[in-house]
């Protein structure tokens, strides 16, 4: 038996509204699970919920992914497209999405929660006049889960949004575990990495519809392999959709924002949603 990696959930995570907080009524996303749904997990084959298990990652998962589920429908209800970003801390997500509110966010209304354990920095990064943003700081907890999003979501404003940018705590190793309800999930990989990160953290990557490779711009001064890592990508992650860009300069952005447009006009996105297959 592993050693469970991660201390059950506890409440401790926190919620900050940074921009265009919501206004409407309170939603009921976060609410306890209901009687039912707590009786058929107390009820569930082999008891995987009250029983004192060795490993108690199983327990946590199925709730997790009870609320995953409570969340995806949630947001397909709303129309809008929820994207999981997660990389290594440093790889560029909040970069990334920086430009991409500065590029989209004017004629295409976006959503940002962004996790991290400590300060809001990076929520009052994104802060944009046209964007709600709020900031969840998850304390010792080193992944975002459907509990934290649940929350987040309750402090957006989320009218007529279409894209929920969802910056997961930086970390490639559990947020492969925590399905938070999103529709896709972006994995990014920058330049001042390893080509080989796809080999050494491939559940993450074999769960990725789309991976980013970022920072291009400085490939060649960092003496990074882009063909290397293109190479690993391909491999682990044969199923996800690669864009190699820098947000920095803009190179290869087009191909971002294509993809964001087309999932927000609810066409396919062109990456399959055999999420590991081969
Ligand atoms: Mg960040
Ligand atoms: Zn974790």
């Amino acid at each position: 038996m592993s050693t469970p990696a991660e201390p059950p959930a506890a409440d401790t995570f926190r919620i900050t509204p940074l921009s265009r907080a919501t206004t409407g009524a309170a939603r009921t996303l976060s609410a306890p699970l209901s009687a039912e749904i707590t009786a058929a997990l107390d009820a569930s084959p082999g008891g995987e919920v009250a029983v004192r298990s060795v490993d108690v990652r199983i327990p946590l998962l199925e709730k997790n992914d009870i609320l995953a589920e409570r969340n995806r429908g949630f947001f397909l209800g709303r129309g809008l497209v929820a994207l999981n970003l997660v990389s290594s801390p440093g790889a560029g997500k909040t970069t990334l999405l920086e430009r991409t509110l500065d590029e989209l966010g004017p004629r295409l209304r976006c959503a940002v929660l962004v996790g991290d354990l400590e300060t809001d920095n990076d929520g009052r990064r994104l802060r944009r006049p046209h964007a709600s943003v709020a900031q969840i700081t998850t304390g010792t907890t080193c992944h975002l889960d459907a509990s934290m999003v649940a929350r987040g979501v309750e402090a957006l404003d989320l009218e007529g949004v279409r894209l929920l940018f969802i910056e997961n705590v930086g970390n490639l190793v559990c947020p492969a575990s925590f399905d938070l309800g999103e529709q896709v999930r972006v994995v990014l990989l920058s330049t001042t990495e390893g080509e080989d990160k796809p080999l050494k953290y491939p559940p993450i990557f074999k769960s990725a519809h789309v991976v980013v490779l970022t920072k291009i711009d400085v490939a060649d001064a960092l003496g990074f392999d882009c063909a290397a890592a293109v190479a690993n990508i391909r491999r682990i992650a044969p199923q996800a959709r690669l864009i190699q860009l820098s947000a920095r300069t803009g190179e290869g952005f087009d191909e971002w924002r294509a993809l964001l447009e087309t999932l927000a006009a609810g066409r396919p996105a062109g990456a399959t949603d055999d999420r590991g297959g081969a």
